[in-house]
C-alpha cells in the first residue's frame, strides 16, 4: 500500500476519497480549485430509492445505502456532527397511471422494502397547494447535507495533513509525476487528455433557497420538484432541473422564474427567496460513477461521474475504487473507465 497519495479536487468525491484513505492511514496531500458553483456546493443530497416516472429501484440502491450509512457514520462520529438523515419523502402519484404504476412496484420483491402507502394530500402537512390528490410514501429515503459535509471534512483533514485551495486548476503533470494521485474534478475536463472526460457530461441545474419558517424540517416533498430542507434551520432547497446544453453555470434567469412561478403556486405559508445558486453535475450517459488507474500510467487514479447522486454513490464508489488500487480486487465494469474505453 502507498504511504502517501494526492488528491485534486476538493469536492464529495475528493472528500470521500480524504476519509478512506485516513482510514487506511495512508498520508496525503489534497488540493481544490476553489469555485463556488460546485455540484458539491449545491446538491441537496437527496438519497432517493425511487426514481424515474416508472418508480424504479436505483441502481445498486440496497448496497449503496448500506454503505452510505457506515460511511457517515464513522466520518461523523470523528467530526462530532450529523450530515446524513433518514427522512420523510412523499412524491406526488399524478393521475390513476402512476397509482397502478406505485401499486406495481409495492408488489416487486426489490422495491418493497421501499414503496410505503399512498396517502391523500390532505393528510400531508398543511404547508403547501398540493395539485396531486394522491401521494406515495417512499421508505428508507436519507438525506446528506452534501455541502456542510464536505466543507466540515475539509476543515477537519486541514488539521492533519497539507490541504490547499488555489484560483486557479491544479495541473497533474507538474505536481506529483510519480505518486499515486486522484483526480476527483466534477465536471471540469482539464484532464481530458488522460482519462476519457468526453463522457462526463455537464448537467446543469438551477436552485432556489427559501426561508420558510413553518415547513416541518424532517420532510422532503417532489411535486415537479422537490423541496427539502437544507443544513441551516427554516431553509429549504427547491429544484431542480437538468439542462444538458447549458452554455454557462451561472444562475439562470429563465429556470429562477419557473421555480418562482412554482413556489408561488405551491406556498400555503410564508416563505422569502434567499438564493439562487446553479452547478453542473459530473453525469455519465449510463448515470454511474467513471473511476479506474490510467492504462498506461497505474498511479493516475480517476474518481468522478457522481452525477445526480453523489451522496449514495461517493462511500461505496470510493471503496470500491481503494479496493482496486490497494489490494489490485477487480473493478465492476459497470463503473470503470474502461467501459469507455
Ligand atoms: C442542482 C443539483 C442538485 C443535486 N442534487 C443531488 C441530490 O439530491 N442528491 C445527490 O446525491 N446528489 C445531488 N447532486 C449531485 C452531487 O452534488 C454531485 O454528485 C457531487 O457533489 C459531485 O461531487 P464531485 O466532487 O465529483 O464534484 P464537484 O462538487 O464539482 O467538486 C469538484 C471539485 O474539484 C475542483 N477541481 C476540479 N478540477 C481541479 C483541478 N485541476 N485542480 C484543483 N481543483 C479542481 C473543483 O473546483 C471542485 O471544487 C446535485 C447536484 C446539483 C448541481
Amino acid at each position: 500500500m502507498a504511504s502517501e497519495a494526492h488528491i485534486i479536487g476538493g469536492g464529495l468525491a475528493g472528500a470521500c476519497l480524504a476519509w478512506r484513505l485516513h482510514w487506511e492511514g495512508v498520508s496525503f496531500t489534497w488540493r481544490d480549485r476553489d469555485h463556488l458553483r460546485r455540484a458539491s456546493n449545491v446538491g441537496a443530497g437527496i438519497v432517493n430509492p425511487i426514481t424515474g416516472r416508472k418508480f424504479a429501484l436505483s441502481w445498486n440502491f440496497p448496497v449503496l445505502l448500506e454503505e452510505a450509512k457506515v460511511f457517515y457514520t464513522r466520518a461523523e462520529k470523528e467530526l462530532g456532527t450529523s450530515y446524513f438523515q433518514k427522512r420523510r419523502l412523499y412524491r406526488a402519484l399524478k393521475d390513476h397511471r402512476d397509482e397502478q404504476e406505485w401499486d406495481m412496484r409495492s408488489d416487486q420483491e426489490a422495491s418493497r422494502p421501499y414503496i410505503g402507502k399512498m396517502v391523500s394530500s390532505q393528510s400531508l402537512p398543511s404547508c403547501y397547494h398540493y395539485s396531486a390528490e394522491i401521494f406515495g410514501e417512499v421508505l428508507q429515503a436519507h438525506q446528506l447535507h452534501i455541502a456542510a459535509f464536505v466543507q466540515a471534512s475539509w476543515d477537519y483533514m486541514s488539521a492533519h495533513y497539507e490541504c490547499s485551495k488555489n484560483e486557479a486548476p491544479i495541473p497533474w503533470s507538474k505536481s506529483y509525476s510519480s505518486s499515486l494521485t486522484f483526480l476527483a474534478e466534477g465536471a471540469t475536463h482539464i484532464h481530458a487528455d488522460l482519462f476519457p472526460l468526453e463522457h462526463v457530461h455537464r448537467t446543469k441545474g438551477d436552485v432556489l433557497i427559501i426561508r420558510a419558517p413553518h415547513i416541518p424540517e424532517d420532510l422532503m416533498v417532489k411535486e415537479r420538484f422537490f423541496i427539502v430542507p437544507t443544513s441551516r434551520r427554516e431553509h429549504f432547497w427547491v429544484g431542480s432541473n437538468y439542462e444538458h446544453e447549458a452554455l454557462s453555470d451561472e444562475p439562470s434567469q429563465r429556470l429562477g422564474e419557473i421555480l418562482r412561478e412554482h413556489l408561488n403556486t405551491r406556498m400555503r405559508c410564508d416563505f422569502e427567496i434567499v438564493d439562487h445558486i446553479s452547478a453542473y453535475r459530473p453525469t455519465t450517459v449510463d448515470r454511474k460513477p467513471i473511476v479506474g488507474c490510467h492504462p498506461e500510467t497505474s498511479q493516475l487514479v480517476l474518481c468522478n461521474g457522481l452525477g445526480t447522486k453523489g451522496a449514495s454513490l461517493g462511500p461505496w464508489t470510493t471503496k470500491t475504487l481503494l479496493e482496486h488500487v490497494f489490494e489490485a480486487k477487480d473493478l465492476p465494469h459497470d463503473i470503470s473507465l474502461h467501459r469507455f474505453l
